[in-house]
């Protein structure tokens, strides 16, 4: 069945925080939604209608899944492809197995970009110790070297700065099947979140510009400060991308910004992003439930923003002397608080945002960065 029906259900693989978010848009549009995931205590786990309970590579709990389900789609892209493939001869999985497997693993995602000539990073493929200094003396000394698999946030992550580093990098990530990359000195980091139909049809949001902090994402603020050229190229970049993959649903190309006329891809979630969830009460039509729409084989929504928006993440280490008080936040003109409902705090964790919403972008991120001294984050 191609498409979903009203009252039908979404199965979604893994109940993190994007999958509560599309969950709330998905109940808002009279759709049930059903999750698989290891903790029954879930951050979707109070929007499920239905929840099973098993790892997300667990077989027979994602068969389950999918007997309850008229589309099944996933709330991490670190799913196993071949699993999602053997679940496509029952249900519509929605992005598809072929757009998971190209994804999942950094080298084929690099491969993928090189063979389709969108510009990134340059990097080696490091399978052993002997690729390992082939590729250091080929890219120079400053490179960070990345997990092919299950990388996120900075995990499965080494920085190599100088000769001696490589040894002790291939270490830190365990002397794992890995990529080398060059290190980029960017001037900025933004990233396009688009929707892309089952029938082909893609809309965009505006550019994200965004601040991580130790790897982690920490402030965005929508619209990007760029040029309308550049922010042209990086769309055109993003739904060349989409359209390469044949994806279907939400997704996020992150984006290296060098000097004024470059731009680097850095990564591709299939799926819907934390850079994105400004569109979250910024756009007319979010994040989620343009993944809604699209994996329901529905039109796509307008992703116009209403009003400039920055987004402020919180993290675990905010509740290291219990959970803060959020006055500050409610009592802030413009701002709205997301929490995600997490099962326990932990430093890093993504447990929440502060949304800032007003009529000067720049005006939003200074609030949403008051706000975070205020909170201490
Ligand atoms: P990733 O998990 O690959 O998106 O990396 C997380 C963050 O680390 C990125 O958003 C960048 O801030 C930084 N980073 C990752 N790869 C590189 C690179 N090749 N050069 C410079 N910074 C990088």
């Amino acid at each position: 069945m191609s498409r979903v029906p009203f009252g039908g259900t979404i199965g979604v693989i893994g109940g993190g925080q994007l999958a509560r978010m599309m969950a709330v848009e998905a109940l808002r549009m009279d759709l049930r939604v059903a999750v698989l995931d290891p903790d029954p205590a879930c951050s979707a786990a109070p929007l499920a209608t239905h929840l099973v309970t098993g790892a997300l590579d667990d077989r027979d709990a994602a068969f389950r899944l999918a007997e309850l389900s008229d589309v099944v789609t996933v709330d991490t892209e670190h799913v196993p492809a071949d699993l999602l493939a053997s679940l496509e001869t029952r249900v519509a999985v929605r992005p598809g197995s072929k757009v998971l497997h190209t994804v999942q693993d950094r080298l084929v995602q690099r491969e993928f970009l090189a063979t389709n000539g969108f510009p990134q990073v340059e990097y080696r493929e490091v399978s052993d110790a002997t690729a390992l200094r082939t590729a250091a003396s080929e890219l120079g000394h400053s490179a960070v070297l990345k997990t092919r698999r299950f990388g996120y946030d900075g995990r499965g992550q080494a920085r190599i700065q100088s000769v001696d580093a490589v040894d002790a990098a291939w270490d830190a990530i365990g002397q794992r099947p890995a990529v080398m990359e060059s290190f980029i000195r960017f001037d900025k980091e933004v990233s396009v979140i688009l929707a892309r139909g089952l029938d082909g049809d893609v809309r965009t949001f505006p550019v994200a510009e965004n601040v991580h902090e130790k790897h982690v994402l920490h402030t965005t603020r929508a619209p990007a400060v760029l040029s309308q050229r550049l922010a042209a190229a990086a769309v055109e970049i993003a739904v060349g991308i989409a359209e390469a993959l044949d994806h279907v649903g939400t997704m996020a190309i992150e984006l290296f910004v060098v000097g004024d006329d470059r731009l680097l891809v850095n990564e591709i979630a299939p799926r819907t992003h934390n850079s994105g969830h400004f569109t979250f009460g910024a756009c007319a039509t979010s994040q989620f439930e343009q993944h809604v729409r699209a994996i329901c084989g529905w039109p796509l929504g307008d992703p116009s923003l209403l009003r400039p928006a920055a987004l402020l993440n919180l993290l675990g280490d905010l509740w290291s002397a219990g959970p803060p008080d959020w006055d500050p936040v409610l009592a802030e003109p413009g701002a709205s608080l997301h929490l995600y409902g997490k099962n326990g705090a932990r430093p890093g964790r993504k447990m929440g945002h502060v949304l800032v919403l007003d009529d000067d972008a720049d005006v939003a991120l200074q609030k949403a960065q008051t706000i975070s001294t205020r909170l201490g984050c």
